[in-house]
C-alpha cells in the first residue's frame, strides 16, 4: 500500500480477500453502482415542514431522508431539535414516502430510542471521537453514518470507524463533511481527497456532504458534482422550502427546485463515471 497507516487499524482497512462493503438500508444499497442521495432539512422543525420536504426530495429522486431531531449546536441558546417528537415525524415521513431515515444520535443513552425510529444512526462531526458513543452504536442494530471530525486526520477517522466495527457492527458509512482550515469565506474546506484516499485504504462506502463542507448554497452543486467525479458512493444534501426561515443551516440549504436541478445535473456525470443515480 502506498500510504502508511497505523497497523493496529485492522477492521476498517481494505484486505485483498475482502470485498468492498455494501451497506443495506431497507431496499437501498450504499456502496453499490447507484449513487445514493440522502436529502432533507438540517433540523426537523414541524410536521408540515418535514413531510413537504420528504415528498419533494422523493419526487426528485432522493434515496433516503435525513433530518436532525437531536441537534449538536455550538450555543445552548440555539434550537436544540424536537427530540422524540422529531423522531416520530421522521418515522411518519418514512411510512408515507418509503424513504429510509437517517438521523443523528448524540448520547449513548439515546441510541435505544433513535434506533427504534431511524434506519441509519448518524454520528456527527463533533462526536467522531466520543468513544463511549462509538462503542454503543457498535452494538446497535442499525448502520452507522460516521461523519469526519472537523479537525480529524484520515487515520483518526478510520480509527473511529474501527471502534464501531470492533463492537460487531459491520455497517459503517464514512461521510466527508469538510475540515477546518484558515479559509473564512467558506464554513469548512471540503476535503475531496478523502474520497479516493479512503477508497484506497478502506473497504467502507464513502459519501460526501457538500452542504456542511461549504456552508454556502451556491457552492453545494459544484462540489456535489466534484464529489461524484471523485468516486463518492453518495451525497448528503440539506434541503429546505424556505431557507431564510430555517432554524439551522439555512444559508447552505437548497430549495426543493434547486435540489431537483442538482439531481438532474448529476445524472449524466454519474453515467460518465460508470455509476447510476
Ligand atoms: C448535520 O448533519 O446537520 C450536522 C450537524 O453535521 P456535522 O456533524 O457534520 O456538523
Ligand atoms: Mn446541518
Amino acid at each position: 500500500m502506498t500510504f502508511k497507516i497505523n497497523p493496529e487499524i485492522k477492521l476498517a482497512i481494505k484486505r485483498e480477500d475482502v470485498e468492498s462493503t455494501k451497506v443495506k438500508v431497507r431496499d437501498v444499497l450504499v456502496g453499490g453502482e447507484k449513487i445514493v442521495v440522502i436529502a432533507g432539512p438540517c433540523s426537523v422543525e414541524s410536521r408540515e415542514q418535514l413531510l413537504s420536504i420528504a415528498r419533494s426530495v422523493k419526487a426528485s429522486g432522493a434515496s433516503m431522508l435525513r433530518g436532525g431531531a437531536f441537534k449538536p449546536r455550538t450555543l445552548p441558546y440555539s434550537f436544540q431539535g424536537l427530540g422524540l417528537d422529531g423522531l416520530k415525524l421522521l418515522a411518519e415521513a418514512r411510512d408515507e414516502t418509503g424513504l429510509p431515515v437517517v438521523t443523528e444520535v448524540m448520547a449513548p443513552e439515546d441510541v435505544v430510542v433513535v434506533e427504534e425510529y431511524a434506519d441509519v444512526l448518524q454520528i456527527g462531526a463533533r462526536n467522531m471521537q466520543n468513544f463511549p458513543l462509538l462503542k454503543r452504536v457498535g452494538e446497535a442494530s442499525r448502520p452507522v453514518m460516521l461523519k469526519r471530525g472537523i479537525s480529524a486526520t484520515i487515520e483518526e477517522w478510520l480509527s473511529s470507524a474501527e471502534y464501531v466495527l470492533a463492537e460487531g457492527n459491520e455497517d459503517v458509512i464514512m461521510c466527508e463533511r469538510g475540515i477546518r482550515t484558515f479559509e473564512k469565506l467558506t464554513r469548512f474546506t471540503l476535503d475531496l481527497t478523502a474520497v479516493p484516499l479512503l477508497k484506497e485504504l478502506s473497504h467502507l462506502p464513502v459519501i460526501v456532504d457538500p452542504s456542511h463542507g461549504t456552508g454556502v448554497r451556491a457552492l453545494v452543486m459544484p462540489m456535489a458534482k466534484a464529489s461524484v467525479a471523485a468516486g463518492a458512493d453518495g451525497l448528503l444534501v440539506e434541503v429546505h422550502p424556505r431557507p431564510e426561515e430555517a432554524k439551522s443551516d439555512g444559508e447552505q440549504s437548497l430549495r426543493p427546485n434547486e435540489f431537483q436541478s442538482l439531481i438532474e445535473d448529476l445524472r449524466p456525470l454519474a453515467l460518465a463515471v460508470g455509476r447510476t443515480l
